[in-house]
């Protein structure tokens, strides 16, 4: 099959043909039909987030299931399946306790992916996040094979690994958003404009976005923002306090990643409100607070990995939205590639010229 292969860290990916390995009886082998470009790949190529080449990135997919394993149990070929960048094994602590989100098939392997193919000259290649969405084929555990029913197209669906799940799972499983609740979302990009819209849905009252990026904060006003504030030009603090009468909001998440980013959610928010960090810069990077916010003034401060979904009961609540037209994919897709650009598709997320590029395939 054909992948990109990220050989060395800062060194344009190479789109080359590999041999896949033989199947074990508890994978499962995916058509990859589109995986969507995650900003968190470009941490990746520059060697900041720990993977190990040579690797496939793409960390979220989804496709139609080609081959499944000799134990592999209620997954048929011909299957339309989300491959998102977490398992759900069923069986382990986390799982138990009903947090698949931090499920041990992912978090307790030591950051050392499965061996998936072999390069031209015999090399092993991983898949990084256990996905490898940037390939022709997939190969994955069972435990991260979620078939959906639906028609929507396949280049929405590969948003619901990644970024939609993160973005509306903060609002409804994390912040638990109520009707008339003052919300700002610290960074507009392809995370933040979910945040937007759930925050809409949930029946927020004000939604202040914070986004220095004037076409992603016009986008975010587009999409449920009733405030846009640029933090590089104004008081973010003094803008959120005059907007929510002098208070500071009620709930605030960070959807960008940086700790700046997260040190000026904490800033915009209430005393005893909730402020929910979503984004990574990477691995590392440390968040200097001021203490007496959390201590004395008692907010509630949470993180979220994934949005803390469950995937076999959030999928098809967000794919009916999607259906609905309750959520919008559309502007969110800003261009389309194939897998030859996958060296352009990562300058312009660099760049910010692009919200989510996604691969068809
Ligand atoms: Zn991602
Ligand atoms: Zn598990």
């Amino acid at each position: 099959m054909r992948a990109a292969v990220l050989r060395e860290f800062n060194i344009p990916i190479t789109v080359e043909d590999v041999d896949l390995l033989d199947l074990d009886p508890h994978r499962v082998l995916v058509q990859t039909k589109a995986s969507p470009f995650c900003s968190t790949d470009v941490t990746s190529f520059h060697g900041n987030l720990g993977k190990v080449p040579p690797t496939i990135l793409g960390h979220a997919s989804t496709g139609e299931v080609i081959e499944v394993g000799t134990q592999v149990e209620g997954i048929r070929p011909g299957q339309r399946v989300i491959i998102p960048g977490t398992p759900e094994c069923g069986n382990c602590y986390y799982c138990g306790i009903g947090r698949p989100d931090q499920c041990s098939e992912l978090f307790d392997i030591g950051g050392i992916y499965p061996d998936i193919a072999r390069t031209a000259e015999g090399l092993p290649v991983s898949a990084a996040g256990c996905v490898g969405g940037y390939a022709e084929i997939m190969n994955v555990s069972k435990n991260q094979v979620f078939p959906v029913e639906t028609d929507l197209p396949y280049d929405v669906l590969s948003l619901l690994g990644c970024g939609i799940t993160t973005g509306v799972g903060a609002v409804f499983n994390v912040a638990k958003v109520q009707p008339g609740d003052s919300v700002a979302v610290v960074g507009c990009g392809h995370l933040g404009l979910w945040v937007v819209q759930a925050a809409r849905l949930a029946g927020a009252g004000r939604i202040i976005a914070l986004e220095p990026h004037a076409g992603r904060r016009s986008l975010a006003g587009e999409l449920g923002a009733t405030d846009l504030v640029d933090p590089s030009v104004q008081d973010a603090a003094d803008a959120v306090k005059s907007l929510t009468a002098g208070r500071g909001a009620d709930i605030v998440i960070e959807a960008a990643g940086s700790p700046d980013a997260q040190r000026l959610a904490l800033e915009v928010s209430r005393r005893a409100g909730t402020v929910v960090f979503s984004g990574l810069d990477q691995a590392g990077a440390e968040v200097k607070l001021p203490q007496i916010p959390l201590a004395v003034q008692s907010r509630q401060l949470l993180s979220t990995q994934n949005g803390n979904v469950r995937m076999r009961r959030d999928l098809p609540r967000y794919i009916c939205l999607l259906e609905r037209g309750m959520l919008d994919a559309k502007p969110i897709i800003t261009s389309r590639y194939s897998l030859d650009d996958i060296n352009l598709a990562l300058k312009k997320s660099e760049n910010l010229d692009d919200l989510s590029g996604i691969f068809v395939f």
